[in-house]
């Protein structure tokens, strides 16, 4: 049993508990909180810290497999040409070795984050994984714009999902990539397979290459599938928005990952259609790729769940969830700090189907406990060197 005391705790239930204490068990679930309301303080045994407490943090996209590709790629230079790369690292032979990934995720703890969603086209990441305590969602990525392989795609796509079965005790969840990179074939046989699936992750609106691509044959992606021959007659055809309503289930947990360059109207028609997404934001991943922020504030005004992720260390310098805050923060300074809290806790839990255990610090939960230190009272917001740094 132990227990910790900051200036305020966040609990993501309420209003901040000032100088409140959060009290866990010896497995970390939180068993009682302190709030002090009859003036009468409980200090025994507490640790005491100055700060704010808040719930451990979710990584709504990460892909650990890519560590390897840390510093490889060159930045600034657009989504096609960093496709490009990525393709000629993985023709050259780079793969994912345990080491980068096993550092990867060590990296991932010691900075607060308790669950991930882990895109995987490998199983590379499996045997790491097994060491870690943080949650995985394993998601097997298929893409592919040939139509013949649609088949086999999809069939290796399962043997990973099996392989995490056996080895981490739960299956990986088959889904796409993203619209510009499945025939129409795979997309249908995909189809299939999604309507039990309990989450569906898709790069999209990462850059205005997606859209020219799927719209009009045109734009780096288009020219890169000509470069590498690829016959690409067979990926649908519509705006990217049509090719979801297509080919997913309108009531599926619909994780969109990026919305870089997302519109109002192509958010009003996800909005109609589907009833249950999520916006996952990967800033310092957009500004590597891309040097651009997605609209937040416009995307928070839809009232569409937002929540946090990273992309891997191919595309982003750090998977620090707590970075991720900090440069919504500095890039938006209308937007306050316990909203985006929320994006980088509950919402995330929810996202990942995690919400009976995670993102919120209450009885009966075991969401992990972050120490943010120094904090702004005043403003109630980190300041730009504030730290964070996990208390269990
Ligand atoms: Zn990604």
């Amino acid at each position: 049993m132990r227990r910790f005391s900051a200036n305020y705790i966040f609990t993501n239930t309420g209003k901040p508990i000032r100088n409140g204490v959060v009290e866990v068990d010896d497995n970390g679930v939180v068993v009682d909180i302190i709030e002090h309301i009859d003036g009468v303080k409980e200090y025994a045994h507490t640790e005491f810290r100055n700060g704010i407490i808040v719930p451990g943090f979710v990584n709504a996209h990460c892909h650990t497999e890519l560590s390897h590709l840390k510093g490889k790629v060159e930045p600034k230079t657009g989504l096609a040409s960093f496709v490009n790369q990525i393709r000629n690292h993985r023709l050259d032979g780079l793969r994912g070795e345990e080491l980068s990934i096993s550092r990867a995720i060590e990296q991932i703890t010691q900075q607060g984050t308790v669950a991930v969603a882990d895109i995987c086209n490998t199983s590379d990441s499996f045997s790491a994984k097994q060491k870690s305590g943080v949650k995985f969602i394993n998601l097997v990525e298929v893409l592919g714009i040939e139509s013949e392989k649609a088949d086999s795609i999809l069939e290796r796509a399962k043997v990973i999902s099996e392989v995490s079965a056996n080895q981490l005790g739960m299956p990986a969840y088959i889904t796409p990539h993203s619209v510009y990179s499945l025939s129409a074939k795979l997309w249908e046989r995909l189809s299939g397979a999604l309507k039990n699936c309990p989450i569906v992750s898709i790069h999209f609106a990462e850059s205005l290459d997606e859209a020219r691509f799927t719209n009009e044959r045109a734009g780096g992606i288009y020219d890169n599938y000509v470069e590498w021959g690829l016959p690409f007659s067979d990926a649908p055809s519509a705006s990217p928005v049509n090719i979801l309503k297509s080919y997913l289930p309108k009531d599926c947990r619909l994780l969109l990952v990026h919305n870089t360059f997302m519109d109002e109207l192509q958010l009003c028609e996800v909005k109609d259609y589907f009833t249950n997404t999520y916006l996952v934001l990967c800033p310092s991943s957009n500004l590597y790729i891309e040097q651009t922020m997605p609209n937040v504030p416009m995307l928070s005004a839809s009232g569409v769940k937002i929540a946090l992720g990273t992309d891997s260390f191919a595309s982003s310098p750090t998977l620090s969830i707590f970075d991720q805050i900090q440069l919504i923060l500095t890039h938006f300074p209308l937007i306050e700090f316990t909203q985006v809290l929320q994006w980088a806790t509950i919402y995330g839990a929810q996202a990942l189907g995690l919400e009976h255990s995670l993102g919120t610090i209450e009885n009966g939960k075991k969401p992990g406990l972050n120490l943010i230190s120094p904090f702004n009272f005043s403003e109630m917001k980190p300041y730009p060197h504030s730290k964070v740094k996990p208390l269990l």
